[in-house]
């Protein structure tokens, strides 16, 4: 098409030598032109096709794709295997083919404009009766050709990854559409830039030159924040995938850029031609000069056409970016961060009403995509001063459409940061309750530069509550993190939470401070054929005029934070003692709908035994889009990442049951935040995510026994010695711990099934409902990580306090190696075992410093036919396993054994927090 397009009139096309005289009369015509067009074609991808650089670029981008596709299904949590769904590959093939196109548009871009020259056969070539064009299309022909083969083959390499893990849907659409298309077309506009690049070049190197200047002025700009696609060639916002909402409406902005740049490719196409290096003359002056005597014609309609597209598309592009959206780089969101925290943090402290009823009327439109909230707050006076103001907070883009407060009037507003002050016209009095109502409508006109909304979307829109209504007050969410940046900005370098035991701290929780147990009714209408889920009973379900609109009521007070949700979902819904179990999930995602059924039943059957009642009458579990990895428990609802577990693979019974933990996980935090929530100070999280990990244990080791469990730990020991090295503030014990996931969720794992096989779990549970029973759904003053612990010494005998101190209160650290096993047959035909056993504790400060703990400990050795926590270990293979009383140093230790021991160790299953946990066993010869 682009060849036909740059066809030239003959008045353009004669060569600027004479022909020679002694062939048969030149013909300048079209015909020939195109003759001369295929031809030269051939001749340059035979260059480029047979040549050994790109047989050797193409089988190294090729082995880097097989090794990153064959592992890409491998990165499942705890070692589990995930199907190979195409949306997951795509980005694998973008990571490895990145560099590979850009060095073949380079080198092939230089090789092939210079060969001519290079092989001084130019003068010939060049007095051919060709028009310059048909030299220019060929070169970028043949380059182009040689990307898309690159493309192709690694589109064969994921399809052949796809089916030797035994996935057989060939999604060849979404390769095409994803991949194909959008990667080709940039890489075409790169080989057009290369070869423009070489034509105003003096010589080879210098136009490599430009080209690698290029590169680095691309990714220069954008760490120096200048970040706009208008500017840098041939780039385009990413667009997010998912098998929900597939290409969503991310595709149409990217395609507008490339169309922008489309335009430009094809002016720099002309302008090769234009300019194109004939005969001897090398000088580009020359060339310069002559070349707007060659515009006239088709050259001169194809650059003008292509400059008034490049022209009007950005400045479309520009309406869109920069006027219905704000033109922003990461380092402007960065600095309105810090003034963001600079201006309003101050206002953290100021005292404000709580949030005690909400009422929310909220209208999806998937397909624009937008979202308006219509909403009322209760509030209440619970200080024991008087109120003179109030503090509202929005999301940065959410418009305030409406908002009154009862007997209030705005005060002063805070406009860059979305934060309005109303002052009351009579003072609020403690124990008084107000309304406060409101409109908001979330939605993105057009697209943007980067950053386009992932929320609400055409099928899969998921929201939190704080995205789309107002807090009450200034809160530390979402403030700056980095201790680079916090400095650079001139801010102070933490924001640590309130110590332990800070009396202040405990009249709030530490999910939000506006608000205690509320209640919540939630209305929410969506397009007909979606699904409008929020937390709570639904009282009603009703679909009309194209509409689908469901209540949700709230049966028990609950946390303030609510997801908002509605996509296309298929349903697996049944009745479990009074609960309404439901999995709502894309219809080709079913792999483990039963699986997870499956956790949710056990959970429940574990947790209101041993903990108490699960507080609502139905329990969800729902697929978003990937656009982020996690899943997350709100009141009875609980939001899952389409990344996360639904594509797991478990056609491998060895590998780690991580649906069922994710599951147990988030159904516990119904207990576990939902119930019973921590005060906002250190320790928090130990309330609420080391107790949904400790929960989620318990309900593996139901549904799989002890082994399964050992594994998982090993995963929990290795990942908590790994991040607590990389902790660049302090690293405190679980009783302390401030919001350190390493801590609560990996160490907290190590705790609690250590404090559980030590005391017993019945003892552990014992304390937890006793926890439950002072604390559930009632507000403040909150519980704090040391009621707990003083809950489970109450429940402990006196020799395990030390224990205890041990795990929550002190960094304690193992380390214990088994070494010189002997294994000697006696006359009754057992086995007399021996090894020495090497231990010590210490206790680690938050730097890391280290003390050395006297060890006088119980602890297990034991003598194994196979090596335990290894694939093919099971309780068969046990030979003995035995409680002895270890102290610091080297001690010898002997067991008898009926058959002869494969491993011997001490601490074989890694119930310790062990510095190296991997020479616990030793192999016996
Ligand atoms: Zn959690």
């Amino acid at each position: 098409r682009k060849a036909k397009a740059l066809s030239a009139p003959p008045a353009d096309a004669g060569p600027p030598n004479t022909a020679n005289p002694h062939a048969a009369a030149p013909r300048f015509d079209r015909r020939a032109a195109l003759a001369q067009f295929s031809a030269r074609t051939r001749l340059d991808m035979k260059q480029v096709f047979l040549s050994p650089a790109y047989i050797v670029l193409l089988g190294l981008g090729f082995a880097n794709a097989m090794a990153g596709l064959w592992s890409q299904v491998d990165l499942g949590l705890y070692g589990g295997a995930m199907h190979p769904v195409t949306r997951s590959l795509i980005p694998i093939l973008e990571g490895n083919f990145s560099l590979i196109p850009i060095v073949i548009a380079i080198y092939y871009g230089g090789e092939l404009v210079w060969r001519e020259r290079e092989r001084r056969t130019h003068e010939i070539v060049d007095a051919a009766p060709v028009p310059d064009w048909a030299f220019v299309a060929p070169k970028i022909m043949a380059i182009a050709l040689v990307l898309l083969s690159t493309l192709a083959i690694s589109v064969l390499a994921a399809v052949a990854i796809q089916i030797g893990h035994g996935y057989f849907r060939l999604e060849l659409g979404k390769y095409l559409l994803w991949y194909i298309l959008p990667l080709g077309y940039e890489w075409v506009l790169l080989a057009v830039l290369s070869v423009f690049a070489q034509t105003i070049s003096p010589h080879k190197f210098i136009g490599w030159g430009l080209m690698v200047l290029y590169i680095v002025a691309t990714t220069t700009l954008g760490n120096l924040g200048f970040e706009h696609h208008l500017y840098l060639f041939g780039t385009a916002p990413g667009v997010r995938l998912s098998d929900l909402n597939g290409q969503g409406r991310f595709w149409i902005g990217a395609w507008w850029f490339r169309l922008y740049w489309g335009a430009f490719a094809v002016m720099l196409a002309v302008l090769s031609h234009l300019l194109w290096r004939r005969g001897a003359e090398t000088r580009l002056r020359p060339r310069l000069r002559r070349a707007p005597y060659r515009l006239v014609g088709s050259a001169g309609l194809i650059l003008g056409g292509a400059a008034a597209v490049f022209v009007a598309s950005g400045v479309f592009i520009f309406i869109n970016t920069n006027v219905w959206n704000g033109y922003r780089s990461k380092i402007d969101d960065e600095k309105w961060l810090a003034a963001y925290e600079r201006v309003l943090l101050p206002f953290e402290k100021t005292p404000q009403p709580k949030i005690v009823s909400v009422k929310l009327d909220v209208d999806i439109r998937p397909k624009a995509p937008s979202l308006e909230t219509h909403g009322l707050y209760v509030i209440e006076n619970r200080t024991a001063q008087p109120l003179r103001e109030v503090h509202l907070r929005f999301d940065r883009d959410l418009e305030v459409e409406a908002l009154q407060v009862e007997g209030a009037w705005p005060k002063q507003s805070f406009e860059r940061f979305n934060y309005r002050i109303f002052a009351f016209d009579a003072p609020m009095r403690p124990g008084e309750r107000r309304t406060i109502a409101f409109t908001t409508v979330r939605a993105q006109k057009g697209f943007k530069n980067r950053d386009n909304d992932t929320r609400v979307v055409g099928n899969g829109t998921f929201v939190n509550d704080i995205e789309i209504t107002p807090g009450l007050g200034m809160s530390r969410d979402g403030l700056l993190k980095d201790r680079a940046k916090r400095r650079k900005y001139g801010l102070p370098p933490d924001l640590r939470p309130a110590k332990l035991g800070d009396p202040a701290a405990v009249q709030f929780n530490y999910l939000r401070h506006d608000s205690d147990f509320v209640t919540a009714d939630i209305t929410v209408s969506t397009d007909a054929d979606q699904t409008p889920i929020a937390p709570g009973d639904k009282v009603s379900d009703r679909t009309e005029g194209g509409r689908r609109t469901a209540r949700f009521v709230t049966e028990a007070p609950i946390i303030h934070f609510f997801s908002i949700q509605s996509a296309r979902y298929a349903e697996r819904k049944e009745r479990y003692k009074n609960v309404d179990l439901t999995v709502f999930y894309h219809p080709t995602h079913s792999w483990n709908v039963e699986r997870m059924v499956a956790a949710m039943k056990a959970s429940l059957d574990y947790f209101q035994v041993e903990f108490s009642p699960f507080q609502f009458r139905s329990l969800r579990f729902l697929e978003f889009p990937g656009y982020a990895n996690f899943a997350q428990s709100f009141a009875g609802t609980i939001p899952w990442s389409e990344n996360l577990g639904f594509v797991a693979d478990f056609r491998d019974p060895e590998k780690i049951d991580y649906v069922t933990y994710v599951g147990a996980h988030e159904v516990a935090h119904q207990w576990w935040a939902h119930q019973m929530v921590g005060a906002d100070e250190q320790g928090a999280t130990a309330l609420s995510e080391t107790l949904a990990q400790y929960s989620a244990l318990m309900v593996m080791r139901r549904l799989h026994g002890e082994p399964m469990i050992r594994k998982f730990l090993k995963y929990e020991l290795d990942n908590y010695l790994r991040a607590r090295g990389g902790d660049v503030v302090e690293e405190l014990p679980l009783i302390r711990v401030e919001d350190q996931p390493y801590i609560h969720y990996q160490k907290g794992s190590l705790v609690m099934y250590r404090l559980a096989d030590q005391i017993g779990e019945a003892a552990v549970n014992r304390a937890l409902r006793r926890m439950l029973a002072e604390h559930a759904f009632k507000g403040a003053p909150y519980p704090t990580a040391a009621d707990l612990v003083a809950a489970l010494r109450a429940e402990a005998p006196a020799d395990k306090q030390a224990l205890i101190t041990d795990l929550f209160e002190k960094i304690t650290i193992y380390d214990v190696k088994a070494r010189q096993p002997k294994a000697t047959k006696r006359a009754d035909g057992r086995y007399d075992v021996s090894f020495q056993v090497e231990a010590k504790k210490i206790y680690a400060g938050g730097k890391g410093e280290e003390t050395a703990a006297p060890l006088d400990e119980v602890i297990e050795i034991g003598a194994f036919t196979a090596e335990p926590g290894k694939r093919g270990f099971d309780a068969s293979k046990v030979l003995t396993v035995e409680p002895r009383r270890l102290r610091t140093g080297v001690q010898t230790v002997t067991l008898v054994t009926a058959a002869p021991p494969a491993f011997v160790g001490v601490d074989p299953y890694n119930t310790l927090i062990d510095r190296n946990g991997d020479d616990n066993l030793v192999k016996v010869n």
